[in-house]
């Protein structure tokens, strides 16, 4: 074997790769010449056996053919073609695809399809009323007195409408509560309905605090509806909500729109009622606010009141997501932070 055969064997390559056309082909020809038992192994096979003083030579001209034939053979790939086989052996089809992310709820709708759903179950009807109202249902038609400091500008956000007539004063709304006025005025007892919507007041922005958050606002009238139909009404709405064994009470307060009125607490979900830091020690949490419905509602709405009662309670939607899922900042629910999102 000398360098004289190596030039037949690189001029043989030459003219074989000519006729490669299919990566089968160039499969062959790699093997071949690169193949384990290949024509390049045989010549390294040769190495040893040669005269010390050709060795070196003959192995420099046999890894200059491993390189012509490398580079050849890539050459070969690339005229044949992303479609050959060659190219798609590299790609694993096994692999799974990018995923894509799918989109979900915010949080607020899931727990507000989650509370109306119960509500539903109760028998009661879910409407919506507008975000912006007249201060008629927002405060007088819920008997809120006209020196009631809600009504102060602070505390509502009053609107300047062009073509809104002189005394016919509009804002948003502050509370789902005029969604009672509306819908006594629409409709006659019997009346079980829930109204879930947004409110606004111009709060600071805090950890507790925004000047847009979400209420539910729950009331029924008929015949002889009591206040222990209420309380009863109340438990299986907390419990349907945070679990059958939180305790629930009803502390005495003060709404101008019922009387008597009382604040829904339910024993801490965090520490079991032993007290912690998100009850303040008292082991209790407050949740909302109801009551039975003032007379001077019924009578604002055209309800005899001496026919009808009626209850009503109202409650925070973030509050009760907050408090459900151990959130301790409202303002994550508006910063559309999707490590936050979710989580839901
Ligand atoms: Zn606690």
């Amino acid at each position: 074997m000398s360098g004289n055969d190596i030039g037949a064997i690189s001029a043989q390559i030459d003219s074989e790769i000519q006729g490669v056309d299919s990566s089968q082909k160039l499969d062959d020809f790699r093997v071949k010449y690169l193949g384990r038992k290949g024509i390049l192994a045989e010549l390294t096979g040769l190495i040893p056996g040669l005269p010390k003083e050709a060795r070196s030579s003959f192995g420099q001209q046999v890894n200059l053919l491993k390189n012509k034939l490398n580079t050849l053979i890539v050459e070969k790939q690339k005229t044949l073609g992303s479609g050959s086989g060659a190219r798609v052996s590299e790609v694993d089809i096994g692999m799974p695809g990018i995923s894509q992310s799918l989109g979900r709820l915010h949080p607020i709708t899931q727990v507000i399809n989650e509370i109306c759903a119960i509500f539903k179950q109760m028998g009661f009807l879910v409407v919506e009323g507008p975000e912006v109202e007249t201060e008629y249902n927002n405060f007088t038609g819920l008997n809120i007195p006209l020196d009631h400091p809600s009504r102060e500008a602070f505390d509502t956000f009053y609107l300047k409408l062009p073509g809104c007539p002189s005394g016919g004063k509009q804002l948003l709304r502050s509370h789902t509560s005029p969604v009672q006025v509306r819908i006594m005025k629409e409709k006659k007892p019997p009346l079980a309905v829930v109204a879930p919507g947004r409110v606004y007041r111009p709060d600071a922005v805090d950890a507790s605090h925004l000047f847009m958050f979400h209420q539910i606002e729950g009331f029924v009238v008929g015949e002889n509806i009591r206040f222990s139909d209420l309380k009863g009404m109340l438990e299986l709405f907390a419990k349907a909500v945070f679990g059958k064994d939180i305790k629930m009470r009803l502390r005495p307060h003060f709404f101008p729109f019922t009387e008597p009125s009382a604040e829904m607490d339910i024993s801490c979900i965090i520490c079991k009622g032993a007290g912690c830091s998100v009850c303040g020690r008292k082991g209790w949490l407050e949740v909302l606010g109801s009551g039975m419905i003032n007379p001077n509602v019924f009578k604002n709405v055209g309800y005899d009141p001496e026919k009808y009662t009626g209850f009503a309670f109202g409650m925070g939607i973030e509050r009760i997501t907050m408090l459900k899922y151990g959130i301790d900042d409202i303002r994550l629910f508006f910063e559309n932070d999707l490590n936050f999102l979710n989580q839901f």
